[in-house]
């Protein structure tokens, strides 16, 4: 009788394993022949995301359809597989298993959030009530932990990317692993700023690359926080040269007793937590599990007591192996894939108006964003000509 050593896999062959097997199975289809597209949920420079209906299963699914034409087959294949991979946490988008290529298109299955994004439930300059943005980040949180637990980073954390199932947000999933990176890739500085750039990103005198850290999507959880609770952002870049971000850093590094102004509104127990999340050096930010430890205070001055969720953090190295098998056996074809079910000076009290961002790695020559909304009508967002500077 033979036994098998137990042999532990690490996240980085998961998803590799991943990849090649998605690789082997992409077949080209027409998608009108399964899918009946019902409407556009979602488009950017990067491609589209179509709300369909499975033609033979009935099924509803979001349809993402990156362009060929700006998308490497292999970028593709990362972002699939990595939202493959996390897809068993419950508070992260889930995938169908249906991979596949058009002539144009390089395509994967998402569940549908039928609420669309938090973006468009946050009040601009007014925010979420309170316990309805505790309940939020507490999702995203433990998403997010999730993610770190697999030695994963986001790199994209923002409303656009949060998806809801309902305007209360009692269910809230993460989506769009676009940009995610493993902890310590090195990735080279490209250009641009969004306000949930962590500063040290923003340091345009360092030319050289990075290495992807778990600490700016901290930063990136905090500004996120922050929009959340307020409808603004605290700045438009965390870069010297804007007066709010260097109102914020004065306060930071305990030069001034004087709480920066659109900051007031939080207890002094939010701001010992925005402290922690927005810490100025890379190294002494928390982790985004510290939230975990605020739920029970109160953060809003005028506001009341918030909720509590039960964290599902990892998933065995089974249900890993699980899945990996589960890619092996099944084709991505989508005929047999199963189914699952304007600037203000500091001082005054508004801040930056709360705009829809965008970082798309693959597109950083465009400057500007514009962002269609679900409905192919007027959106009432702001759209905004905003610098994108991003490391990739
Ligand atoms: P993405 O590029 O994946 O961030 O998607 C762009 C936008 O499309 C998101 O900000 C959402 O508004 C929408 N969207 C993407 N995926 C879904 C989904 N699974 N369900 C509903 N809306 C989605």
């Amino acid at each position: 009788m033979s036994s098998s050593p137990v042999v532990s896999r690490s996240s980085t062959d998961i998803l590799e394993d991943l990849q090649f097997f998605a690789a082997q199975s992409l077949e080209k289809i027409e998608v009108n022949r399964y899918y009946e597209v019902i409407r556009e949920l979602g488009k950017g420079t990067y491609g589209k995301v179509d709300l369909v209906i499975h033609k033979i299963r009935g099924t509803k699914m979001a349809l993402k359809f990156l362009k060929k034409k700006t998308t490497k087959l292999k970028s593709f294949l990362r972002e699939y597989s990595i939202s493959l991979y996390v897809s068993p946490c419950p508070f992260i988008i889930n995938i169908f298993g249906i991979a596949f290529e058009t002539d144009e298109y390089y395509v994967f299955a998402q569940e549908y959030a039928l609420a669309g994004d938090l973006f468009d439930i946050i009040p601009p300059q007014v925010g979420l009530p309170e316990p309805v943005a505790k309940r939020c980040i507490h999702q995203v949180a433990i998403a997010l932990d999730y993610l770190h637990c697999k030695k994963l980073v986001h790199r994209d954390i923002k409303p656009e990317n949060i998806l809801i199932f309902d305007k209360e947000c009692r269910k809230v999933k993460l989506s769009d692993f676009g940009m995610t990176r493993r902890a310590g890739s090195p990735v080279k500085r490209v250009s641009g700023t969004i306000p949930y750039t962590a500063p040290e990103l923003c340091d345009t005198s360092k030319s050289e690359g990075f290495c992807v850290d778990y600490s700016t999507d901290v930063w990136a959880f905090g500004v996120l926080l922050f929009c959340m609770l307020t409808g603004n952002f605290p700045w438009e870049k965390a870069m010297p040269s804007d007066a709010f971000y260097e109102e914020f850093v004065r306060w930071q590094r305990r030069r001034t007793g004087s709480v920066p102004s659109q900051w007031r509104r939080f207890t002094d127990d939010a701001l010992r937590l925005f402290r922690k999340l927005l810490s100025l050096e890379a190294e002494c930010r928390c982790s985004v599990k510290e939230v975990f430890a605020h739920f029970s205070q109160r953060w809003m001055l005028d506001g009341e007591g918030g909720g509590n969720h039960q964290a599902m953090l990892n998933s065995s190295s089974e249900d890993e192996e699980l899945l990996v098998d589960r890619m092996k056996q099944q084709t991505l074809s989508p005929v047999v894939s199963a189914a699952k079910g304007g600037q203000i000076e500091p001082g005054t009290t508004a801040a930056h108006f709360f705009t829809s961002v965008s970082t798309n790695s693959s597109l950083s020559l465009t400057n500007s964003y514009e962002r269609v909304s679900r409905d192919s009508t007027p959106s009432g967002r702001i759209l905004v000509a905003t610098p994108i500077e991003i490391c990739v």
